[in-house]
């Protein structure tokens, strides 16, 4: 989890400890043809200090020379997928990268952005970025970003399960194209998207122009106002309630999607730690193939403040501790995108695990 970076160590000067605290990483990731490499033209343009991590098939990389003259180092991962064949490079690579910045060897660079194949499956990238000690010390994962394609997203996530993993556990969406594909479909795609992550918020791209603004703090910790902020991260109001068998009252759309549920499970009492443990621990180990993101603000007995839970599949980020509750409800709320896991099995479970009570909005109203 993006914890906030550590206490600042004051006998170190400004630019000392700047060169020491860990960089933003984000992941550019979407599936085949869906504009990726356009739109990271257009943020080395408008990032300068930017690193630039590029994943690339083929032994001699192409889409790199696409990338324009840019200011900031390119590291080239090539001859296979970042994700599976030669996920292993990863490391090395950004530890190659950060040793040559504190040298001076390379411009400097602020941020980092690893674009990947479009075939590639973030997740096995985020549990790289997460469980190599070493990187996660000196590099933090700031957002996933995926880019949709409004002319053949559709398509692409009816038939390619890196499609709708791509769009599950991105914190923001670019859909590009819209220009050239009619507006009731784009429509109805955004619509889609939005059943698919509701906490993404979708932004237009066209001709890969975005606000670079609109791709950094995507995380739970925000580097500008230096807090976690657990209500933009997780987004709770757009989650339908877990409710047996129907979501929100209706019931559920045979959509392409029928596979996939976004949700939340709110248990009002306070949770026994160990209980919570376990039932993430079991969803996480058991069934990591249904769980393709969740997120929590937890309420645990005998603690005063709050803990923040994050996970991707069995990719469970260290737990983040408020300071303080953002507000007055003192609830735990979880939000769940799942692939063929019933809503109800998940909050079943939580409720049991954890003794605790569990909030029914349908009979609240
Ligand atoms: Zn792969």
């Amino acid at each position: 989890m993006d914890a906030p970076p550590g206490k600042p160590d004051p006998t170190r000067s400004e630019s000392r400890r700047e060169l020491d605290a860990p960089l933003p990483v984000t992941l550019l990731t979407g599936f085949l043809g869906s504009g990726k490499t356009t739109v990271l033209n257009h943020l080395v343009r408008t990032l300068p200090r930017t690193a630039i991590l590029m994943n690339e098939f083929g032994k001699v990389g192409l889409d790199h020379q696409l990338l324009q003259k840019m200011e900031g180092p390119m590291a080239l991962l090539s001859g296979g997928c970042v994700c599976c064949t030669i996920s292993g490079s990863l490391s090395p690579t950004l530890k190659n990268l950060w040793m040559a910045r504190q040298k001076g060897d390379i411009p400097s660079f602020e941020r980092v952005i690893i674009e990947t194949t479009g075939v590639a499956d973030p997740v096995p990238v985020l549990d790289n970025l997460l469980h190599d000690n070493w990187v996660r010390a000196r590099f933090r994962l700031d957002g996933v970003v995926t880019t949709v394609d409004a002319l053949f997203g559709d398509g692409q996530l009816d038939q390619h399960d890196e499609a709708v993993k791509q769009v599950a556990v991105a914190d923001k969406l670019l859909l590009t194209k819209t220009d050239l594909a009619p507006a009731d479909s784009v429509a109805m795609l955004r619509e889609r998207l939005a059943t698919l992550n509701p906490a993404a918020d979708i932004v237009t791209v066209a001709h890969g122009e975005l606000d670079p603004a609109a791709i950094q703090n995507l995380g739970l910790w925000n580097a500008k106002t230096k807090s976690l902020e657990v209500a933009r991260w997780m987004k709770h109001q757009r989650y339908h309630p877990a409710s047996a068998g129907k979501l929100g009252g209706k019931p559920r759309p045979q959509s392409h999607d029928a596979r996939i549920q976004a949700f939340s499970v709110v248990l009002d009492t306070p949770l026994d730690r160990y209980g919570l443990q376990s039932a993430i621990a079991m969803l996480a180990s058991f069934r990591s193939e249904n769980l393709l993101r969740f997120k929590a603000i937890v309420n645990i007995e005998g603690e005063d403040r709050p803990v923040v839970l994050h996970g991707v599949q069995h990719v469970l980020y260290p737990e983040a501790r408020l300071d303080a509750w953002p507000d007055d409800d003192r609830r735990s709320r979880f939000v769940f995108i799942v692939r063929d896991l019933e809503p109800e099995f998940v909050a079943r479970l939580l409720q049991d695990f954890t003794g605790a009570a569990r909030h029914h909005p349908e009979q609240a109203a």
